[in-house]
């Protein structure tokens, strides 16, 4: 039986490695949505060859350019944020949530309205409105699967266990570009220099995140979320060669760890495979090869991100929804040359600091997430530009 497959953010590195494995075995898949954003031909490209029922972008102004792309081919064209939406409310058995940012929210929302399984990359979903996006899966007898590679390693760590008997979850950090950097050096990083992650091949965002320890500040909260443990059950650790991915630590005093390469599609094949596993095309590690795995503290001095993460679950309410969004908005002002990489997490501090606890108390609905979202945006901007005036 073929199983209907919607991949949104598909032109992205989690998207291409989904449709990777997605074209391994085309009779399996009826794909009905593919999403992008500028990059419209290879939108166009892989829509076509996946015989796609319709190809989105979420800018308006490349409309014309997608429909020219796509004509003759009978895959239907749309553009917006209603069209994004109206992408994941189409009936599928399978959705790849792979949007980088808050944007992703909203068509994973509605596909979970569906009921669909969906595999949750955007881990920021989870960040602004975990206790919504659960809801919402039980509501609609949804199942959520994890591709983060840490929270999928957690998750598969866990069959067949109770979450009684877990003490404490541990997720692996590589470190990122500025690992082994002094801290005086971090006011003069380049976009380029943090671009460069040591082990992963990802987006630019989540690779700079990942420098910063944002990304693993947003995977704190998103395995407080998921697996619904206190945020002092969770631990991070740096360990450099990115080949445990995380381990769950349980009463008795085990420790299961999950090893693998560095290498989404795992995680990818493990989401789209559930309950069972199936041949993967990632390398088989060789361990006498590699010799030694190595594992150290996280320095808060030098990664403030994961304090902040650790503020914003003791808040709780809306406030991972500015957290992300005010992370967001420091990420494009030290991409955009406004800010230097450590006034990054300066700028989310502030705009934590100050936000109306109105706001961050508010009932977590999809509105109010959008509107704490947009507030928040507005002040890390400002902040922002108080610095540089
Ligand atoms: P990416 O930048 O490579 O791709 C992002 C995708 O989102 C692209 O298809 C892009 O067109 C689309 N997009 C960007 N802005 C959009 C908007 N405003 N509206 C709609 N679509 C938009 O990012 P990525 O590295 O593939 O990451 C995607 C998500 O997966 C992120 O949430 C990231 O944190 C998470 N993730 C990624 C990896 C990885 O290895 N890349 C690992 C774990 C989790
Ligand atoms: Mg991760």
């Amino acid at each position: 039986m073929t199983r209907r497959v919607s991949i949104f953010g598909a032109t992205g590195s989690i998207g291409q490695n989904t449709i990777d494995l997605i074209a391994r075995n085309p009779d399996a898949y009826d794909v009905v949505a593919l999403t992008g954003a500028s990059n419209i031909d290879l939108l166009a490209r892989d829509a076509i060859r996946l015989g796609a029922d319709v190809a989105v972008t979420a800018d308006e102004t490349q409309l014309d350019a997608l429909r020219e792309a796509l004509r003759g081919s009978g895959v239907e064209a749309a553009a917006g944020q209603s069209a994004m939406t109206e992408a994941g409310c189409r009936p599928a058995d399978w959705v790849m949530s792979a949007i980088v940012g808050a944007a992703g929210l909203a068509p994973s929302i509605c596909a979970l309205q569906q009921g669909a399984t969906l595999a949750l990359a955007n881990k920021e979903s989870l960040v602004c409105a975990g206790a919504l996006i659960l809801e919402t899966a039980k509501a609609h007898d949804a199942r959520l699967l994890p591709v983060d590679s840490e929270h999928s390693a957690v998750f598969q760590a866990l069959v067949g266990e109770d979450m009684s008997a877990v003490e404490r979850i541990i997720i692996t950090a590589s470190g990122g570009a500025f690992r082994d950097w002094p801290i005086e050096k971090l006011a003069s990083a380049t976009i380029a220099e943090a671009s460069a992650h040591p082990n992963w091949d990802m987006g630019q965002r989540i690779t700079i995140d990942s420098a910063s320890m944002f990304n693993k500040a947003l995977e704190i909260i998103e395995t407080h979320e998921y697996f619904g443990v206190a945020p002092d059950q969770i631990e991070v650790l740096v360990h450099p060669e990115s080949l445990i991915h995380a381990m769950v630590g349980f009463r008795d005093g085990a420790l299961m760890a999950h090893v693998g390469p560095p290498d989404m599609r795992h995680a990818i094949g493990y989401a789209l495979h559930w309950p069972t596993r199936q041949s993967l095309p990632v390398a088989r590690l060789d361990l006498a090869e590699i010799g030694a795995l190595t594992f150290r503290a996280p320095d808060e001095d030098r990664w403030p991100a994961l304090r902040l993460a650790r503020e914003v679950m003791e808040r709780g309410g809306l406030s991972g929804a500015v957290f992300n969004a005010a992370k967001e908005t420091a990420l494009d002002g030290f991409i955009g040359g406004a800010l230097s990489f450590p006034a990054m997490a300066e700028v989310v501090e502030i705009v934590l600091n100050e936000t109306d606890p109105g706001h961050i108390d508010a009932p977590m609905t999809l509105d109010n997430v959008m509107v704490v979202d947009h507030i928040s945006r507005q002040a890390a901007r400002k902040a922002i530009e108080q610095r540089a005036g």
